[in-house]
């Protein structure tokens, strides 16, 4: 849970910091970032367990956690919008501030498999963090809310 708030606010404050400060990107390609940021840890359904078509949960969403996958995945969702590869240039770069944050962490299962299917190597991580540790989401979150507030302050000051 502090993971993924972290996920979400990471690249909510960079990217509102920016918006700031040149009036872009738009609050819907924000959205998009932060849906790609978040859905690689889709792959957390595999601890739900059992089976769906035969197949075991993990097998089926473990990819998910993978550039590759996420890629993929990211590419199918991004045909629901017009201009196809924008959304998924946005999508992709939530994902890698995914991976980028994720590689900082301490890992249980020894690392990410990050280069998979070229390579099989279970060890990207720089153990820097642990997913369990609050205090960077308590930054993260402290950092986020000031900027909705200078935000709406801002809001306030054009409606006088
Ligand atoms: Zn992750």
């Amino acid at each position: 849970m502090p993971d993924l708030l972290v996920h979400v606010l990471v690249p909510w404050c960079a990217l509102k910091l920016f918006q700031l400060r040149f009036g872009r990107p738009s609050n819907g390609v924000i959205a998009l970032v932060l849906l790609g940021a978040v859905f690689p840890d889709l792959a957390a359904l595999q601890y739900l367990g059992g089976r769906v078509w035969g197949y075991h949960v993990a097998d089926l969403v473990l990819p998910l956690h993978t550039l590759v996958g996420a890629a993929l995945v990211a590419g199918v969702g991004a045909l629901w919008f017009t201009d196809s590869f924008r959304a998924w240039c946005w999508i992709m770069l939530g994902v890698c501030s995914h991976f980028a944050l994720d590689s900082l962490l301490v890992h249980a299962a020894g690392g990410m498999v990050l280069l998979f299917p070229v390579v099989w190597v279970w060890d990207f991580q720089l153990g820097l963090l642990k997913s369990t540790d609050w205090a960077l989401p308590v930054v993260t979150g402290g950092a986020s809310f000031l900027i909705w507030i200078w935000t709406r302050r801002g809001c306030v000051s054009r409606k006088t």
